[in-house]
Formats: C-alpha cells, sequence, structure tokens
C-alpha cells in the first residue's frame, strides 16, 4: 500500500497497527481532519446546533442604558442622610420601555422598575422595601444604601461596542441564540452541514419489512448510525446494504465519496473480509487498518475515499456504536469546524458489583449509574456484555471506562464513567 498516510504513520516508533492504544488512534485520526469551509446563512433560530462560521462583534453595548436592577426609587446619593431618614419628593416614574424625561434635582426621586432606565441626574436606586411613599413625598430609611451607585446596572457591563462575543467555531447552543438575539442579529453564517454517506455491508443483512429466512439478520447499524449522525447534526445519506462483493462495495464507495464530506461503513473490516475491502481502497484512497487495544471494538479502518474521510467500523452492532461514539464523534465535530470540541465528560463512581477483565486493552462497559441519598454516585455493569448484545447499550446510560493496564476490578473500587444520556 503505497499510500502517504501509512508511510507517514510507521515511520513512528510507537506506530503498532496491531495493537492500537485508543488515544493514539483517535490523535492520529486527528492530524487528518481538515474542517468545512463551506458556509450559509441562516435565521438566529435555525442556527441551534450549528457552529459559527465568523466572528460575532457586537455593534451596541449591553445593556444599552444604564438601568434599575431592583423596583425601587431613583435617587441622588448626596442627597441621603447617613445617620437618619431622608425626605425626598416625588417626581415621576420610569416603566420598562419608557423612560423618564427630566432630570433628577437636588431632595428628588424617581420612581422606578427593574430594567428602567436610570434618569439623567440620579445615580443611586433604592430598593422598595426600604421607602415608604405617599403619593407626593418619599420617606427613605436610614442606611437604605451604603454607596453611590448601589442597585445600578452600568451600560455594557455584560457586552461593550466593539467587543468579539462569540469567535467563529463557536457551537450554538439555546445560551448562544438568546445573546445573538439580545444583539439584534437575525441571521448569521454558519458551517454547511456534515454530509456523511454510509452503508452496511453483509449478506446476511436484511431490511425491515421483509421475513428473515435463516441466518439472516434485520440490519440495525444502519439504524443506530443514522440516529447517532442525526445527533451530531450531520446530513445522513443513507446507501443501504451492500453486498459483500467486490463490484458491489466499489461502486458504493465510489459514489460515497463523490458525495459525502465522510463515508461510514458498519462491517467488513474483521479478520477474513478486510482483505478485500483493503485492496479496493488501497485504489480509490488511502486507508489504514487497525486492531485497536480495546474491548468492543477492535477492528477499525480509518483514511480518505476520493477526497471524502472514511470510517471502517466493525460489524457487531455494540462494537460499531462504541467505536462511533469513541473516534468519530470526535473527527466528525472537528470537520464542522467547531473551534473547541468537547471530549465526552468522564467522572468517577463507585463500582458496587466486581468486573472481570484481562490488561492490555481498553475496555467500554455498559453500564448503569445512579446518585445515592448521600450525594456520591454508585455504577454496575448492565450484564452481559458480548458485542452483539445490543440491548446492553440500550439498557445503559454509560460507559465504564477501564484503562490499558487495569486487570479485575473488585466492587467498591472507583472507576471512570462516561455518561451516555445528553452525548452529541
Ligand atoms: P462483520 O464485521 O461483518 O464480520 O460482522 C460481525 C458481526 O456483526 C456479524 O455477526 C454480523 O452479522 C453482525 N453485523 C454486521 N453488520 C450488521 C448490521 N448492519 N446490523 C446488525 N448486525 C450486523
Ligand atoms: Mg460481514
Amino acid at each position: 500500500m503505497a499510500d502517504s498516510m501509512l508511510r507517514d504513520l510507521s515511520c513512528e516508533d510507537d506506530y503498532d497497527p496491531d495493537s492500537m492504544p485508543v488515544d493514539r488512534a483517535r490523535e492520529l485520526i486527528r492530524r487528518y481532519l481538515t474542517p468545512l469551509k463551506a458556509t450559509e446563512r441562516v435565521g438566529v433560530r435555525a442556527a441551534l446546533g450549528r457552529v459559527l462560521a465568523h466572528d460575532v462583534v457586537s455593534p451596541a453595548d449591553i445593556p444599552a442604558h444604564d438601568n434599575s436592577a431592583m423596583d425601587g426609587w431613583a435617587i441622588r446619593f448626596a442627597d441621603l442622610a447617613p445617620l437618619r431618614e431622608t425626605r425626598l419628593t416625588r417626581i415621576g416614574e420610569v416603566f420598562a420601555g419608557r423612560p423618564f424625561t427630566g432630570v433628577v434635582g437636588p431632595a428628588q426621586a424617581v420612581r422606578i422598575f427593574t430594567g428602567g432606565v436610570m434618569p439623567r441626574g440620579a445615580d443611586t436606586v433604592v430598593m422598595q422595601e426600604r421607602a415608604k411613599d405617599d403619593g407626593a413625598t418619599v420617606v427613605i430609611a436610614q442606611g437604605a444604601v451604603t454607596k453611590q451607585g448601589q442597585n445600578r446596572r452600568a451600560a455594557g457591563e455584560d457586552i461593550r461596542a466593539g467587543a468579539t462575543v462569540f469567535p467563529r467555531g463557536q457551537a450554538l447552543r439555546p445560551a448562544e441564540v438568546g445573546v445573538l438575539a439580545s444583539l439584534g442579529i437575525a441571521e448569521v453564517d454558519v458551517f454547511r452541514k456534515l454530509r456523511v454517506a454510509f452503508f452496511s455491508t453483509g449478506d446476511e443483512l436484511m431490511p425491515l419489512g421483509t421475513v428473515l429466512g435463516e441466518g439472516q439478520i434485520y440490519d440495525s447499524n444502519r439504524y443506530t448510525v443514522h440516529a447517532m449522525l442525526t445527533r451530531l447534526g450531520c446530513e445522513p445519506l443513507d446507501m443501504g446494504v451492500i453486498r459483500d462483493d467486490p463490484a458491489a462495495l466499489e461502486s458504493a464507495f465510489t459514489l460515497a465519496a463523490a458525495n459525502a464530506d465522510a463515508v461510514i461503513t458498519t462491517g467488513g473490516v474483521s479478520v477474513g473480509e478486510a482483505d478485500h475491502v483493503k485492496a479496493l481502497l488501497a485504489r480509490l484512497g488511502e486507508v489504514v487498518f487497525w486492531k485497536i487495544a480495546m474491548k468492543p471494538g477492535r477492528p477499525l479502518a480509518y483514511g480518505r475515499v476520493g477526497g471524502a474521510h472514511f470510517f471502517g467500523l466493525p460489524g457487531n452492532p455494540v462494537s460499531a456504536m462504541v467505536t462511533f461514539y469513541q473516534f468519530v464523534r470526535d473527527a466528525l465535530l472537528v470537520l464542522q469546524g467547531l473551534r473547541e470540541v468537547p471530549a465526552i465528560p468522564t467522572f468517577k463512581a463507585t463500582l458496587t458489583s466486581p468486573i472481570r477483565k484481562a490488561p492490555g486493552r481498553t475496555e467500554f462497559q455498559r453500564a448503569r449509574f445512579s446518585r445515592d441519598a448521600d450525594g456520591s454516585y454508585t455504577v454496575r455493569t448492565t450484564g452481559e456484555q458480548g458485542s452483539g448484545i445490543l440491548t446492553s447499550m440500550a439498557y445503559a446510560n454509560a460507559f465504564i471506562v477501564l484503562g490499558t493496564d487495569v486487570g479485575d476490578v473488585p466492587a467498591g473500587a472507583v472507576v471512570d464513567v462516561q455518561p451516555l444520556d445528553g452525548l452529541t
């Protein structure tokens, strides 16, 4: 395989394609990822879940004016007597959206409500609980405020005009959408959605709606892959099931590469099947096959088909999901143009039942964690961990991650847990 990816990689001292550590594979994949450049303009609502393609600079101070942080009275701090109550004359009101147009002079007060624009002349707000008013005179309690400017929000205290609010590559979540709206920005440029073509390989795979013959199974991977891609904000291109036949695979790869930024396959990368996929992809692109030192999900192909990134996931349904989460998710987020790709969060929990494990590989056991009455977290596996048992993923709310060097783990040990809920 005379290709540049493999040549680059095999020059590195610790490159062992037959026992590739998880972190190393992740890091190697990152090197070859060039993020999308193409953009499109969308309304701020439609921008949710997308990646900003330009810096957003604030056109104005937010808030635009000094305003009140309380319901109360806008006054001049200098008017307040430090050692007794102070009587002021009520000269008007401020309502949200309706400022007071006059000026607050000596011994005067203006009724003000939260968010109301500070009237000219006033510098401080007294909260309403510390004042009494009979409609004409306002009596302010002694010590109602202790310093000038109290209970007043300054113009620009949230965002200054001209400041960069969000950089290019920012993920747009509900808070960002709200900030854009607060700046009066109705549309933004975002990177276009990543197009990801995917297909399943295997003569045994049957579409839903057919009656299974002996040895046949329904193709579930295409449904989990479609679902995971959708959650990640990609545009999934479903290419169906492709038979284990070189000509069918070649035309599928060619079509996928011509239409997508990335191509994902499941199946056909285990021992015995991988050879003809290897031969085919050597002609159509550059592909590196690894045996990852992990369980489940040992075989993984990574590379390029034509101009598209290629991920060849194992066929076993659990392995396909685990490798997607551990390698593909991260890569697709980088390709989408995200500035900072969040790692899957990991926390510690106490194991309530023992786990048997051989050292030498990283394991991702399907598990359920829960929060105890005292606020600490415990975790247990979902039981049988075979890589064909897809219900182990469905019943799980987390992976227990056991590092390479770890062996058997007793009950009571503290282990790393990656929650699955909320995972993009
Ligand atoms: P393979 O990697 O092609 O050798 O497949 C490994 C195992 O996963 C076999 O038992 C396959 O039948 C099963 N498998 C492969 N692809 C799928 C799929 N799309 N849906 C469900 N099971 C699959
Ligand atoms: Mg197969």
